[in-house]
């Protein structure tokens, strides 16, 4: 409900710097990175400091009015964007950007939320320390999004997801209230764990202010092997040798299919074909460590050899410098824009039981070729957390909009299949507005009266981020 005595009273708190109402200016904030989403907003809020984020919300909550919760709009599921209500206010923390502390003893630091995150993989850099939180969109995204959203990124298999690196943080709650949860202490069991409630929750229970977070050795020393393989069979089997000989030591663990590399050799630059022959799948391996590169190449070397004599992969090529390992990675990381290059395409950011994804991939081709031969999908991701891009490119051909009108049945085929295996419609990326109806079909019904229950506690006047999961 939008109320004239509103604005005023906001203008009043904050004053015009952190408060804008210009519609050209408002403009910006009103749409998704992808430009799939575009919504309205009566404000746009860029507090300076925690209290000046508790004053905006405890007056949303005095006059109902909706809040939307702004980082860096990186988010794939349109999480931060507003939806067409003209009553919204847009809250952004990007002006909340000071890291307060990196502690060398205790291996922690300290930061607002509105930190990007690749600042702060510098900052502990610098100080001789990691933040091993890493993804494409790094220089773009906030700390504050990225738990939020709880992300992942290519060292999940070593270091967890984004929740795994948090000791403590700090949040505004939709009445304005603070919970002052910034702790850095390794061991708390002091009853149920209020910080992780918030990690994940897309803005739908409060705002996060700030964050402490846990930094971990910096390991420099990388060896990369690309690996052909026959089939996700292979991967999987060649993943548990790995695992077992290399331990913690192994950093990522990379899927794509044969499709893929020819989709990247075809629109990407300075790439080059790893092998003679084409294979129908690769994986790309990464150890870590902290010291002794040659230590890690004959570590990978002994046991990629052992895999070849064990019939564990087709062929194997091993990093010999830092411009081979990247243009190792180059190979995987260029999927994704070779992808949008090669036209409108189905995204299924899924996750599944590792174990399940050979029969997984194997009954989805299956019902492919009966739903339609000529659908061309592209696999890849992180296949050493069971996390797979199951993407699906339109058949050759087939008109512009195929994704659209198509979109609905084949990505249900897709979410159907990975619920039989007891996987998740949603490995990464949230759910936003684009899984919502998905959501909502798939989740277990005791887990999502839970959610509801939560919501209501925490934002019983239903202000934060409406629309959005739940
Ligand atoms: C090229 C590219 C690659 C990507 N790769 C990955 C990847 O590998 N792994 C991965 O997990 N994701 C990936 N993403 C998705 C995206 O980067 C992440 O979801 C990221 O965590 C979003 O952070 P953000 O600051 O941009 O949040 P936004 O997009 O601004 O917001 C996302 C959600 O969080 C809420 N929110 C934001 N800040 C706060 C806050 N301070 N308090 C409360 N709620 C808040 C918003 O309301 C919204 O619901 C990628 C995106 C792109 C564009």
């Amino acid at each position: 409900m939008q109320d004239s005595g509103f604005l005023p009273r906001l203008l009043e708190a904050l004053g015009p710097d952190v408060v804008t109402t210009d519609a050209q200016a408002i403009a910006p904030w009103l749409s998704d990175w992808r430009g799939i989403y575009r919504g309205d907003a009566q404000a746009v809020v860029r507090p300076r400091n925690t209290d000046e984020v508790a004053r905006c919300l405890a007056l949303c909550q005095q006059w109902r009015v909706p809040v939307v919760p702004r980082g860096g709009n990186t988010g794939l599921c349109g999480g931060a964007t507003p939806d067409d209500r003209p009553a919204n206010v847009v809250l952004s923390l990007d002006r909340m950007n000071a890291i307060r502390s990196v502690d060398t003893i205790a291996n922690t630091m300290v930061a607002e939320a509105g930190c990007i995150l690749g600042n702060l993989r510098r900052a502990a850099h610098d100080a001789d320390r990691q933040l091993p939180l890493s993804l494409a969109a790094e220089d773009s995204c906030q700390i504050g999004g990225n738990l939020a959203t709880n992300a992942g990124g290519v060292n999940v298999v070593r270091y967890g997801m984004a929740r795994e690196l948090v000791l403590g943080l700090e949040a505004v709650l939709p009445d304005g209230e603070v919970f002052h949860g910034l702790r850095t202490l390794r061991k708390d069991n002091t009853g149920y764990d209020l910080k992780q409630l918030l990690i994940g929750s897309e803005g739908t229970l409060g705002v996060i202010t700030a964050v402490a977070l846990r930094l971990l050795p910096r390991t420099d020393q990388r060896a990369v092997v690309l690996a052909a393989v026959e089939s996700p069979q292979q991967a999987l089997q060649l993943f548990s040798l790995l695992y077992s000989r290399c331990g913690a030591r192994l950093q990522a663990f990379e899927f794509f299919t044969g499709p893929c590399l020819d989709l990247v050799l075809t629109h990407a630059e300075g790439v080059q074909a790893p092998f003679a022959d084409r294979h129908p799948a690769y994986v790309l391996v990464e150890l870590a460590d902290t010291t002794d590169e040659a230590g890690l190449n004959s570590l990978l070397e002994a046991t990629i050899g052992d895999a070849l004599e064990q019939g564990l992969c087709l062929d194997a090529a091993v990093s010999a410098s830092l411009s081979q390992v990247e243009a190792m990675w180059k190979l995987r990381e260029e999927i994704s824009e070779a992808q949008r290059a090669d036209g409108p395409h189905l995204k299924h950011d899924i996750s599944l039981p590792i174990e399940s994804i050979p029969v997984f991939m194997e009954r989805m081709a299956a019902r492919l070729r009966q739903l339609d031969a000529a659908i061309r999908p592209f696999v890849f991701g992180h296949f050493g957390d069971g996390n797979l891009h199951y993407n699906l490119s339109r058949p050759a051909g087939a008109p512009q909009d195929w994704a659209t009108t198509h979109g609905e049945a084949v990505t249900a085929e897709v979410l159907d299949e990975v619920m039989r295996h007891g996987g998740s419609i949603s490995a990464e990326h949230g759910i936003g507005q684009l899984k919502r109806e998905y959501f909502h079909r798939y989740k277990d019904p005791l887990e999502l009266r839970l959610m509801v229950g939560i919501k209501r506690l925490l934002d019983p006047a239903g202000i934060m981020n409406p629309g959005k999961l739940l």
